[in-house]
């Protein structure tokens, strides 16, 4: 399990699209238009977090209505999408948020990721990542991507501030 003091420290959740919250296939209509497939899971686990004040960011090196969409259904306020190099834009969220790498945690799956996991401070991957990915991750999930992976993490971070208050109150 990871220390209850590092899921105490998160403040603020980056997340990998394809293969993270979809199970990585990529689905196209003859016009070009991409159809992905959500985890409703998923959703409501991120949904807690944000109640709890833990912010989401999603990052996708693809394009597509789709994420906006789900994106805009879970009330996930800020999406970059298209972006071939994550490292940068990872720092420069970071940044803007006066926040250390403790404060920060990812979800991946491969290697596109490895500069979010760089900039994290527990970054989980999937258990469908890639094995380079698996290898640097701080925890990998029991489930795969598209498959309540999502879930899973969120339910280990409220859990273990659960147990914090708990021992911790008055
Ligand atoms: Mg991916």
């Amino acid at each position: 399990m990871i220390p209850r003091e590092k899921t105490e420290a998160i403040q603020l959740l980056i997340l990998d699209v394809d293969g993270v919250l979809t199970d990585g296939q990529i689905i196209l209509t003859e016009q070009g238009e991409e159809i992905k497939s959500f985890y409703a899971k998923d959703g409501h686990g991120l949904r807690m977090l944000m109640d709890e004040g833990i912010e989401v960011i999603l990052i996708s090196g693809r394009r597509s209505k789709a994420v906006d969409c789900r994106a805009k259904d879970l009330g996930i306020r800020e999406v970059h999408q298209g972006i071939r190099d994550k490292g940068p834009l990872c720092k420069k969220i970071i940044h803007q948020r006066g926040l250390n790498k403790k404060q920060v945690c990812c979800v991946g799956d491969d290697l596109p990721d490895i500069p979010l996991f760089e900039n994290a401070g527990i970054c989980f991957a999937v258990s469908d990542a890639s094995p380079v990915l698996k290898g640097l991750a701080d925890y990998v999930t029991k489930h795969k991507g598209g498959y309540g992976a999502v879930r899973e993490v969120c339910e280990i971070i409220l859990e273990s501030r659960q147990n914090s208050s708990l021992h911790t109150g008055p």
